[in-house]
């Protein structure tokens, strides 16, 4: 591994935890480009798929953005609202006796699992109540 590859990969792990909210691939990218005019939106997408491999970013699938990243040292689970495509975390503690209840019954290693709520958010169910 050579010390550029793995200078960038540390940069991208670290924009990505230092946001405070969830960053897509080409929101890392942006933030990268200010500090290294050298990093390529290529390399910010390897390094953001192999990161998740290995476990240290978690991502989730937005409507929009494609990929959203994130710390996975912090499991929580996600609300996703149909009107305006915004997606927050929800605020209910991660369920890890279900991931030892899995890898029990089937043999396997779990290692995490996710799961997103649908429905409508706070601010879109106020807009729908001031309009009926
Ligand atoms: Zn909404
Ligand atoms: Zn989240």
């Amino acid at each position: 591994m050579n010390y550029k590859h793995s200078k960038q990969r540390q940069a991208v792990l670290d924009a990505v935890l230092s946001a405070d909210r969830h960053v897509s691939a080409d929101e890392v990218f942006a933030m990268l480009k200010e500090r290294d005019s050298e990093i390529g939106i290529a390399t910010v997408y390897r390094n953001l798929n192999l990161l998740t491999e290995w476990g240290a970013l978690s991502r989730i699938k937005d409507p929009e953005k494609g990929y959203i990243y994130e710390n996975a040292e912090n499991k929580h689970y996600h609300f996703h609202c149909m009107e305006c495509n915004k997606i927050e975390d929800v605020p209910v503690e991660y369920a890890e006796e279900l991931d030892e209840l899995i890898s029990e019954k089937m043999g396997v290693t779990v290692k995490g699992h996710t799961m997103v709520f649908e429905g409508v958010c706070a601010e879109c169910r106020q807009k729908e109540e001031v309009k009926a």
